[in-house]
């Protein structure tokens, strides 16, 4: 499949060769389980606010069509490609296997730099990307939800632009939307909510008091900031934060009201003034309770694992570790990880309450939402640590094995056609 060549499609495929081991999946029934259903690119033409037409590449990865429709974020940033796309639909489809929701995963994206490009460019960008995947997409087809550089707004525009289409509202399409127009109380604060009470059960395992505990965040977006809040007001200290234009770092804690009124005014944490800065490679090492990467791919590396000084590596982002890291990490067996598809999948199990509420046309309260929220991820957590613990695994094979045990056990119930 080398349409997928993208280090980041290596290192999923990796993984899935590991458990696939673990669990004996026979080599015939592999590539059926592994490889992407789906796969398209799509040319997104764009009227850019200079007058000149501007072309961009848009991909969308449906992984598999065996448990229901596919469900997965779109990422806007310069660096999107099909292999990564892939990667992370594949992950996708695991998360949604391990906390028991009906999907098969899918990602999607448009390589663009949306912070280089004005509202009005943004919208277009959405909306012709948009009509180029209507065929694929829709409430019982592909529903995407925000990633990487998108947004509520994003989702509106393309629910909007669908709904045009369709000649009627059809808020169903995509999840992550603002609550006014049939999005869900609880959808933007879920997937950083959710590592908040990972992180609390993780500590729990450990015997930590949650308010003697430090954390650090790198990537202080929609994930890592709501992270960061809901670790705070359970009494942890974060010590450090960055984004994509830096960090910034403060031993007796930052203060995060202060920090989030400069972000707001600046769009970044760099220059916080109550804080020292700090490079995003040094915040990695920095001493804490809790490391929750919460940026990009592959941040953790075999060069950087050793140096690694944290109790708890709460992967808020996905694929933040690669492999050769995963090596060291368990070698160390000093670290207790919370693998991506577990610790960052309140976003996908609010965007699955979404959905429901969008077909129902019946809506819940927030509260509703968050007892659901903590009910499965309290199910998820319990299933893979007792898995790890029994059958001795680091915590991510445990999570995986769950996850790709449940897809192929549907492929092999469905059957194969004809
Ligand atoms: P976002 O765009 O809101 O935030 C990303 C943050 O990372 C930004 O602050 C950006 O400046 C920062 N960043 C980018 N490059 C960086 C770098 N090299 N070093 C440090 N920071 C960097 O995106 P998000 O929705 O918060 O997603 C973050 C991660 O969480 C991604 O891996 C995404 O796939 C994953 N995720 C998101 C959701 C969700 O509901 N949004 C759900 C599950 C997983």
């Amino acid at each position: 499949m080398d349409i997928y060549r993208h280090p980041t499609f290596d290192m999923a495929c990796e993984q899935f060769d590991l458990v696939a081991d673990l669990m004996q999946i026979p080599q015939a029934e592999r590539e059926r389980v592994k490889y992407p259903k789906r796969a398209f690119t799509v040319a997104v033409p764009v009227r850019m606010d200079s007058g000149e037409v501007k072309v961009f590449s848009g991909y969308r990865v449906q992984h598999h069509l065996s448990l229901g429709p596919t469900k997965g974020g779109m990422r806007f940033h310069p660096d999107v490609q099909l292999g990564e796309v892939a990667a992370l639909a594949m992950w996708m489809s695991w998360k949604c296997a391990l906390t028991g929701l009906p999907y098969g995963g899918a990602k999607g994206g448009v390589a663009c730099d949306p912070r280089k490009l004005s509202t009005g460019e943004l919208e277009r960008v959405t909306r012709r990307f948009t009509q180029e995947i209507i065929p694929f997409i829709g409430p019982q087809i592909d529903i995407p939800a925000p990633d990487v550089g998108t947004n509520e707004q994003v989702m509106a525009w393309m629910m909007d632009t669908y709904s045009l289409h369709a000649g009627y509202s059809v808020p169903g399409v995509v999840t992550g939307k603002p609550v006014n127009l049939g999005g869900s109380l609880g959808r933007r604060e879920a997937t950083g909510r959710g590592v908040g009470f990972l992180v609390g059960r993780a500590m729990d395992v450990l015997g930590l008091k949650v308010n003697e505990c430090t954390a650090v965040v790198q990537g202080y977006g929609n994930v890592g900031s709501v992270a960061a809040q809901s670790m705070a007001k359970h009494g942890v200290k974060i010590i450090a934060v960055s984004d994509a234009d830096g960090g910034v770092f403060n031993a007796n804690g930052l203060d995060l009201h202060k920090l989030d009124a400069h972000v707001a005014q600046h769009r970044t944490v760099a220059g916080f003034a109550e804080a020292e800065p700090i490079t995003n490679a040094a915040i990695l090492e920095l001493k804490c309770d809790v490391l929750a990467p919460c940026a990009l791919e592959r941040q953790i590396t075999a060069e950087n694992a050793p140096r690694l000084k944290c109790r708890i590596l709460a992967e808020g982002a996905n694929g933040p570790t690669t492999p050769d890291a995963d090596v060291i990490i368990n070698q160390r067996d000093d670290i207790f990880v919370i693998p991506d598809i577990l610790c960052n999948s309140g976003g996908v199990v609010v965007s699955y309450f979404e959905w429901v509420q969008d077909l129902q046309s019946f809506f819940w309260s927030e509260a509703e939402v968050v007892d659901k929220l903590f009910r499965i991820l309290e199910t998820a957590f319990t299933q893979t640590h007792t898995m790890a613990k029994q059958q001795k695994l680091p915590m991510r094979m445990a999570a995986l094995s769950l996850g790709i045990k449940r897809v192929f056990e549907a492929k092999k119930q469905r059957g194969l056609f004809p």
